[in-house]
């Protein structure tokens, strides 16, 4: 069965049990302060666990990308090695949200495994929950019953909560979970061990391919667990596993999914798969990477020296280095897999299709750049080698090639095995550990749970239409880090606070009581859908009604610089093209910064365009049009873009002004006019085919216009207030060019002369021309005068002191005959004469020079300098 049918069965499988079938969401996280990844099924879908939404649909079924390379869940040093764990994988998952419960998730997914998929009973092994003494829990018994039903006893195994019972994270919804494994061993195998002895032991052959997890707990800050009202169906589906096993292949890499990725790397590489264990590894590394770095920066997530970023960048930078060791590719070559990858995988999701180019060049210019570093890492490391006494290399110098310079430790400590040396592996692991230690103090934080004031999960934003309002706070908590101390979260009933969002800050202002008494808000952000505003204390009496006001001044500004930027995305799409795509935006009260993506710097031309066309809209006086919670379908048809980053059970809102439509959930001006003026402040490239433009609005305009405008006149009270101030500056830069020219050929004369002088002051000691003297001419015009009478005199030995702006100099020329044949050596010379001047220098045999702070001492050079030729 190919890949994509097995997808679609699964699919239209829980589709017939009602399941409503919705597109994956993003994979790149950015509105959650806990993950930066999608790395399982239900993180899409936590505000649904948390109670913090309510779903469209109660029953739902998906295929979810995810990916397991930071945090909580950390695959990535095992893929390549072993055939069965991804960086990105599929997650195929149905969902119960408050509504089906253990027994039908249990019956449905033994009824598609076996009945719709085929798979023979005999492979099969499930577990269930064996209890908790810590957690006070039993065994999952309800779970073992069902289970009963549909397979022998001695195939259902109980486990431990490392195994079978699954947790958000410290806190959260968490519930037991049964997994599902396959043992696809020959029958030989089979015969010399059981197939229940080797689940979760890490066998190759026998693994888990689905994990159904019945949430029915919350844990709280203390750890102790609370019974959830509504229960929820969590499940998950490794779909490269599953489709292992209906391909009946015995390695995720020789399915569909994989097969044609590998042909093109053993192509491109002339590399075999099969033939030797180390190629391998790196052609399912590239493989799996690929695949990796290409959905994230489909999904916006370009490589960077941050955050979610900077583990796209590692991971790319991990297949480079494998295919750079292994597969001797030391020119880029994994852009070229993005062809293949958007051919198979374009169906299922478009984006890769749309943005292909992008990906490729992204993933070209990173291979380069690294290639780069790789190799002057090798340069280092053999430099460090020469330097090594004995042959341990140090751990503190592998470390700071690491840290400083990129180069990876795993190829260094390849490289120094090659080279007969050894890597003092633990002091390099002591440089590792003391730097984690140093970032884990900055970043410790710790969460209180929540108190609770007011229980009311319904909290409405209001902050579109006013800025004021009369507010009560429902709940709050105290979060400590070494970073900011203390600070609290407090909640709303309802709030003109917008939260962070969208890439528009986080409104600021304050909470009034009756008194007067003010406490200030000093950021507003979103967690699960929640707006939290961030205070340095709590207000005195907490469950009184408080005035909340949000800074109106700072919030206008931020206002007029979002519209704005949906104006200027316009006008790149009308001047450029519509190849042009938002990739990033940021919207602060000062200005604002808007990437894109584009090929060429934007031409002088280009800028006007832009900048008149947005300007043009500002004169208009278009009046804002907006459509709140208006389905996907509706927004659309209204002109608006469709965009990657919405995910299931969204409605959207509708942003226009004029033309421009965009789904946007920020906040605007009533009317362009408010904006006054639009004013770009700089162009430039931020990755390979993205641009990136800063802009000003509104009163920055002003401030940058005034600044401007001071500047100028302070220029002209410099040049005297002249009535053309322009002319006036060009008759100076004439002025100047024509004075310049005038000493340059002063100086030659004086150089013409100064030179006849020294001629006549040569004097023969042992056969040696010599003079050493002070003149009156700078570094160059020496070093000319020095290299004319070289030409013309054999056995001249020249020592020239000035003194220029209260600095010593001294320069000494030698001949070359006297250099070759008689071992002097001008740099030794004026090392030595140095000393007099306070001062030290350096050249070549022949010529060499020395700067000193010590004019003074120039005649006691020149005499001592008598010394080398006597
Ligand atoms: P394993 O123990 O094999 O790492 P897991 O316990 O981490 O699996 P879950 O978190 O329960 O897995 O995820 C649900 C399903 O997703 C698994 O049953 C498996 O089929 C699949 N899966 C998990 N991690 C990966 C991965 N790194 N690559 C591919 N599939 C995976
Ligand atoms: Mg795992």
């Amino acid at each position: 069965m190919k890949s994509q049918e097995i997808r679609s069965k699964f699919l239209s499988f829980f589709e017939n049990k009602k399941h409503a079938i919705v597109p994956s969401a993003p994979m790149v996280l950015k509105d959650d302060p806990t993950l930066m990844f999608v790395n399982a099924g239900m993180v899409p879908f936590k505000e649904f666990f948390l109670g913090n939404a309510e779903p469209k649909n109660q029953r739902v079924t998906d295929t979810q990308k995810c990916l397991r390379v930071s945090g909580k869940h950390n695959d990535l040093e095992e893929v390549g090695y072993d055939t069965y764990h991804h960086t990105l994988f599929e997650m195929l998952g149905n969902w119960s949200f408050g509504d089906y419960f253990k027994e039908e998730a249990i019956a449905w997914a033994w009824e598609l495994l076996t009945e719709v998929y085929g798979i023979d009973k005999d492979i099969l092994y499930v577990t269930v929950f064996e209890g908790d003494d810590e957690d006070g829990l039993p065994m999952d018994s309800e779970a073992y019953d069902f289970w009963k039903k549909h397979i022998s006893e001695d195939r259902i195994l109980k486990g431990n909560k490392k195994d079978n019972f699954w947790e958000m994270g410290d806190q959260g919804p968490c519930g037991p979970c049964s997994e599902i494994h396959v043992d696809i061993r020959s029958a030989e195998e089979k015969a010399k061990i059981d197939g229940k002895d080797l689940v979760n032991m890490d066998h190759p052959q026998v693994v888990e391919i689905w994990n159904l997890v019945f949430i029915q707990f919350n844990r709280k800050a203390n750890g102790s667990l609370e019974s959830l009202p509504n229960k929820h169906i969590d499940t998950g589906m490794g779909f490269e596993r599953l489709c292992m096993v209906l391909q009946g292949v015995q390695s995720n890499y020789d399915t569909d999914v994989f097969t044609p990725i590998i042909r093109e790397v053993e192509t491109i590489t002339n590399k075999d798969y099969g033939k030797d264990e180390k190629v391998d590894i790196a052609i399912r590394v590239i493989s799996d990477h690929v695949r990796a770095v290409a959905f994230s920066i489909a999904d916006g997530q370009l490589p960077s020296n941050s955050g979610a970023g900077y583990v796209i960048r590692r991971i790319l930078r991990r297949a480079v280095r494998y295919g750079f060791t292994f597969l001797d590719k030391k020119e880029p070559f994994i852009y070229r897999l993005v062809d293949v990858l958007s051919e198979k995988m374009g169906k299922a999701f478009p984006e890769l299709k749309s943005q292909k180019q992008l990906i490729e060049n992204v993933i070209k210019e990173e291979e380069q750049s690294f290639l780069r570093t790789l190799e002057q890492g090798l340069i280092l490391l053999n430099r460090i080698v020469e330097e090594t006494k004995d042959d341990i290399v140090s751990g503190e110098k592998a470390f700071e090639l690491y840290d400083t310079y990129g180069f990876p430790i795993d190829l260094t400590s390849l490289i120094l095995s090659e080279k007969g040396y050894t890597l003092d592996e633990n002091g390099f692991k002591k440089e590792l550990q003391k730097q984690k230690d140093r970032s884990r103090a900055a970043s410790e934080m710790s969460t209180d749970d929540w108190t609770i004031l007011i229980d009311d999960s319904d909290q409405e934003f209001i902050g579109y239409d006013t800025l004021e309002a009369n507010v009560k706070i429902t709940r709050y908590r105290k979060v400590t880090s070494k970073k900011e101390g203390d600070m609290y979260q407090l909640v709303f009933n309802l709030t003109p606070f917008y939260a962070e969002g969208g890439g528009q800050v986080g409104d600021k202002g304050y909470l009034e009581d009756a008194h007067g008494d003010v406490v200030y808000i000093l950021d507003t952000k979103k967690e699960n859908n929640v707006i939290i505003h961030f205070t340095k204390n709590l207000p005195e009496d907490i469950n009184k009604t408080f005035k909340a006001v949000v800074d109106a001044k700072q919030r206008h500004r931020t206002e007029c610089n979002h519209t704005a930027t949906h104006l200027l995305h316009q006008a790149l799409r009308e001047v450029l093209g519509t190849h042009v795509e938002q990739k990033g935006s940021a919207v602060h009260s000062k200005y604002l910064r808007f990437d894109f993506s584009h090929f060429a710097k934007l031409t002088v031309e280009e800028l006007r365009d832009v900048e008149n066309f947005v300007n043009a809209r500002i004169d208009g006086k278009l009046p804002l049009e907006e459509k709140r919670n208006i389905p996907m379908e509706e927004a659309i048809a209204e002109g608006a873009m469709a965009l990657f980053g919405e995910k299931y059970g969204d409605t959207v809102r509708a942003v226009r002004f004029g033309q421009s439509v965009e789904l946007c959930g920020g906040t605007h001006v009533k009317n362009t006019a408010d904006i006054w003026h639009f004013k770009i402040v700089s162009e430039g490239a931020v990755a390979a085919g993205i641009r990136r433009i800063e802009a000003i609005t509104n009163d920055a305009v002003k401030d940058f216009y005034h600044e401007n405008n001071q500047a100028f006149f302070e220029m002209k009270d410099l040049l005297n207030n002249p009535k053309e101030p322009i002319k006036a500056l060009q008759n100076l830069q004439e002025e100047n060019t024509s004075l310049r020219k005038q000493i340059e050929s002063l100086l030659k004369d004086k150089a013409k002369n100064i030179k006849r002088e020294l001629k006549n002051e040569l004097t023969n000691v042992n056969g040696i021309q010599f003079l050493a003297k002070k003149v009156d001419l700078d570094a160059a015009g020496i070093k000319d005068v020095a290299f004319e009478l070289g030409n013309q005199f054999n056995n001249l030995f020249l020592l020239l002191g000035t003194e220029q702006n209260g600095k010593a100099l001294l320069s000494c020329y030698i001949s070359k005959d006297l250099v070759t044949n008689k071992q002097f050596n001008a740099v030794q010379v004026v090392r030595e004469l140095g000393k007099y001047i306070q001062g030290g220098g350096g050249g070549q045999p022949f010529f060499a020079t020395a700067g000193g702070k010590n004019p003074a001492g120039i005649e006691a050079a020149l005499i001592a300098a008598q010394e080398f030729v006597k």
